[in-house]
């Protein structure tokens, strides 16, 4: 029985971003690793509106060919029309996802110690115990592995993370590509009650073509007739369409014995904007290193995993993370006339002007303790969260936890 079981030291689930990106960053370290994917291609099918802000470049040595366009300015359009337009030193990218999730897997793919395995499905983990030592077993759709630590990487749905009792909460996602007359310049994030848990986006790839997107938890399918009604869009002139999940929520307990997750798996993802490649590409570095401690150590319990990531992710995108969260749960409530209000005190010229030094996509932390201190901004939160008793536990909620 034990010939017919491949020993690794690590087995990571899933080939996408997280998990190429770790991979990268462990291919020199001669730990044996094992990749699952259950795609035949890597990058595809492809489910990302490549909007990423300049943080990337901080963190990987980005190739230029990657990178399509560049956005100078951020249009946001409240429910009935009316729009504000921000622009500050931020210039996000517009990236070629496929070619990024592909950038890391050319990298290792021929190394002695790295395997990818295409096309094979994680099905299954058990605990074992050998010579004292715990281990695991994991059962994909085509082999048996031993390893050591199990990296889940698998996304909004993820296996490994249901195998340890995490279950996300996801919203559904829609968009093309079609060709249009829009500002090669400019993002746009259209908000409504409707799909109040995201927005509608138009991100301009270049050459004419821009990506339309939303992502919802409901009605997807109505909601996005409607919002290509609004951009006055013909459906049937789209290039492609592409689907996909965004998970939904606070960041995931990350760490488990010999186990740790990465990525959407562990909701890495800004709830403001469903943008998860930041998150990601930061906290796969704390996991690379919490790993070479692992082996160095011998070590691989929970207590190990949580000293060298789950704490250092939590210190960092962990808070930034759930300052995205309260965001979003006071968006959620917004009616028309409150976007209505905020758009009008945002329009403000101090406003404009604060957003455009302290505004960051990524880490709001900043930015939020600015607006705070705002003579009109403190008061319109004050009267909104009394308005709704409900949204104010909740927030309490979300803070003390
Ligand atoms: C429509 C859409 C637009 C987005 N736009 C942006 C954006 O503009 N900017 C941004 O920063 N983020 C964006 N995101 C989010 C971003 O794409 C994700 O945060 C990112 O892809 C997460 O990478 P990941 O590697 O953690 O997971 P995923 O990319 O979800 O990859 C998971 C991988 O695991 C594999 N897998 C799953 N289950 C198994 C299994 N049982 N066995 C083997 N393999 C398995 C999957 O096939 C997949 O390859 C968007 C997401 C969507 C859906």
């Amino acid at each position: 029985m034990d010939r017919n079981i491949e020993k690794f030291d690590i087995c990571i689930v899933g080939a996408s971003l997280a998990g190429n990106y770790l991979c990268y960053l462990l291919s020199n370290t001669n730990l044996k690793i094992a990749v699952i994917e259950e795609h035949k291609e890597i990058g595809l099918p492809l489910q990302c509106a490549g909007i990423v802000s300049q943080k990337l470049v901080k963190i990987i040595n980005l190739p230029k060919e990657i990178v399509l366009n560049r956005v100078k300015v951020a249009k946001i359009v409240a429910p009935k029309g009316k729009f504000i337009k921000l622009s500050g030193v931020e210039e996000p990218y517009i990236i070629d996802r496929i070619a990024l999730d592909r950038l890391f897997h050319e990298m290792v793919k021929n190394k002695k110690n790295i395997h990818y395995f295409l096309g094979e499905k994680f099905k299954t983990v058990e605990y074992i115990k050998e010579s004292g030592e715990k281990l695991l077993v994991i059962e994909t759709s085509k082999r048996v592995l031993k390893v050591k630590m199990l990296i889940g990487c698998d996304g909004p749905l993820s296996s490994v993370a249901k195998s340890f009792g995490i279950t996300n909460k996801i919203l559904y996602a829609i968009q093309i590509r079609i060709s249009g007359k829009f500002d090669e310049d400019e993002a746009a994030m259209y908000f409504n009650p409707r799909w109040k848990e995201l927005f509608g986006w138009i991100v301009p790839e270049g050459n004419g073509v821009v990506r339309v997107g939303m992502a919802c938890s409901q009605n997807l399918t109505k909601n996005f007739q409607y919002f290509i009604k609004q951009l006055e869009l013909d459906f049937e002139k789209k290039i492609e369409q592409q689907g996909g999940l965004i998970p939904y929520g606070m960041m995931n307990k990350l760490a488990f014995n010999n186990v740790l997750l990465l990525g959407d798996s562990a909701c890495q993802v800004k709830t403001t904007t469903g943008g998860g490649i930041i998150m990601l590409l930061t906290a796969a570095n704390y996991a690379a290193n919490c790993i070479q401690k692992c082996f160095i150590n011998g070590n691989f319990s929970r207590g190990i995993i949580k000293k060298y990531y789950e704490t250092p992710c939590i210190s960092t995108i962990g808070k930034e993370l759930k300052i995205h969260y309260l965001i979003r749960t006071f968006l959620e409530k917004f009616s028309n006339n409150d976007y209505e209000t905020i758009f009008q005190i945002i329009k403000t010229s101090k406003i404009n002007n604060l957003i455009t030094i302290y505004g960051d996509m990524d880490f709001p932390k900043a930015i939020i303790f600015k607006l705070l201190k705002n003579p009109l901004v403190f008061p319109f939160l004050i009267k909104f969260t009394l308005k709704y008793p409900n949204i104010f536990i909740k927030l309490l909620k979300i803070l003390i936890k």
